[in-house]
């Protein structure tokens, strides 16, 4: 079994002819390593954008890629792709979480006119495998490749960050680390599915309707963190950010929260993260940004007054 870890690199281009962005694609960088998690192989290819004229700044400065070396490479994506859809073979391909496929399968899209891959045949999500054994659980983030390459004090010194083959060798060090083969099976797809595209190219969101049927009703509730007893919702439910808010109170302990329930909609789940926080937290917080606006207001005024001053003492008599 061959595994190949791919990592993209890509520009903001806007197309005329499909009359949208487009996250067009400019490096490919892989490494493929034998069932004994050695590397035999590596691939590194920059690909002359068809749609984009010129890399943004942006991406320029985070990759050091110019767009001198871009024309000069003289090299198409669709070139790059049978180049690639070689190295891969019939192994499972890696990417650090789903941007580089739903990239990928972007740019194909733009070329071939159509979301599917027919060359992948089996893939895995390398962050969230690595979420996995690491046991990240952060609701509201997720790990990030130079993260975890800290986390496990991998010494990167002789690898430039977003370079795409440095960066599949990053990912590729925090893989083996991380080995467990079980595991990974279990969290590799079959790429050959409509099922698998469904998933994967499904949007993550927050319900922010309460009618919503994915809004478990019964759920929203809170005990009481010191006696534990149900609580008494206090308020209508309202929408704050991504999450519905209620005051409760309980009546055993004669004391008010806030509680806060967000469901987080995924392709196969629902996530519901819950937070309760005391009322007297909540105030002292909202008189600490009052008294912090009021604070930064005064300020305004005073240093407006002194140029105005500064601007009178300047002019002429
Ligand atoms: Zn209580």
């Amino acid at each position: 079994m061959n595994y190949i870890i791919l990592d993209l690199e890509w520009n903001t281009a806007f197309s005329n002819k499909k009359k949208k962005y487009i996250n067009e694609i400019i490096e490919f960088g892989a490494v493929k390593t034998d069932e004994n998690l050695e590397i035999i192989e590596t691939f590194s290819m920059l690909i002359t954008p068809q749609i984009g004229k010129k890399l943004n700044a942006r991406i320029q400065e985070l990759t050091h890629i110019t767009d001198e070396e871009l024309s000069s490479a003289n090299n198409t994506f669709t070139h790059t792709l049978k180049c690639f859809e070689k190295f891969l073979g019939t192994g499972v391909l890696l990417t650090w979480s789903t941007s580089d496929i739903l990239v990928l399968i972007e740019n194909y899209n733009y070329y071939y006119h159509t979301e599917k891959l027919p060359f992948l045949t089996k893939y895995c999500n390398l962050q969230a495998y690595c979420e996995k054994i690491l046991e990240f659980h952060k609701p509201s983030a997720q790990l990030g490749l130079s993260a975890c390459v800290e986390m496990l004090e991998i010494n990167n010194d002789c690898l430039s960050m977003h370079r795409a083959k440095d960066d599949a060798i990053m990912s590729f060090y925090c893989f083996k680390r991380l080995f467990d083969e079980q595991k990974l099976r279990s969290m590799t797809e079959l790429a050959l599915t409509e099922e698998f595209y469904k998933k994967i190219t499904f949007k993550t969101r927050y319900i922010t309707e309460i009618n919503n049927p994915n809004v478990d009703r019964t759920q929203m509730f809170f005990n009481c963190p010191k006696c534990n007893e149900e609580m008494q919702r206090k308020s209508r439910w309202t929408i704050k950010g991504r999450s519905f808010t209620s005051k409760f109170i309980c009546k055993n302990c004669k004391k008010e929260f806030q509680g806060k329930i967000s469901f987080k909609l995924r392709y196969d789940e629902t996530l519901i993260n819950k937070k309760l926080t005391p009322m007297e937290e909540i105030k002292k917080e909202q008189k600490r940004i009052k008294a912090e606006k009021e604070k930064a207001e005064k300020l305004k005024k005073q240093k407006a007054k002194v140029k105005n001053k500064k601007t009178t003492k300047k002019q002429p008599q």
